[in-house]
């Protein structure tokens, strides 16, 4: 899953360190961050749930979700 965090950590204005993409300047991130990973919470970034402290892209369907019924 994507890092939140890194991700907007690459894009950095526009400017992606020396990198040609900021795909590219995304994965030196990770690498650079291998040992001091982000927090969930900063994984998650805007996909964060404050209340459920969760990363609601990894969320499983719950039993009440499905209201095609
Ligand atoms: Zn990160």
């Amino acid at each position: 899953m994507m890092c939140e965090k890194c991700w907007g950590d690459a894009y950095g204005g526009g400017y992606f360190d020396g990198c040609e993409t900021q795909t590219e300047r995304y994965h030196q991130l990770l690498d650079e961050r291998a040992a001091n990973p982000c927090s969930p919470e900063e994984q998650a970034g805007q996909y964060w749930d404050p209340v459920k402290q969760v990363d609601t892209r990894a969320r499983e369907p719950q039993e009440g979700d499905d209201d095609s019924a």
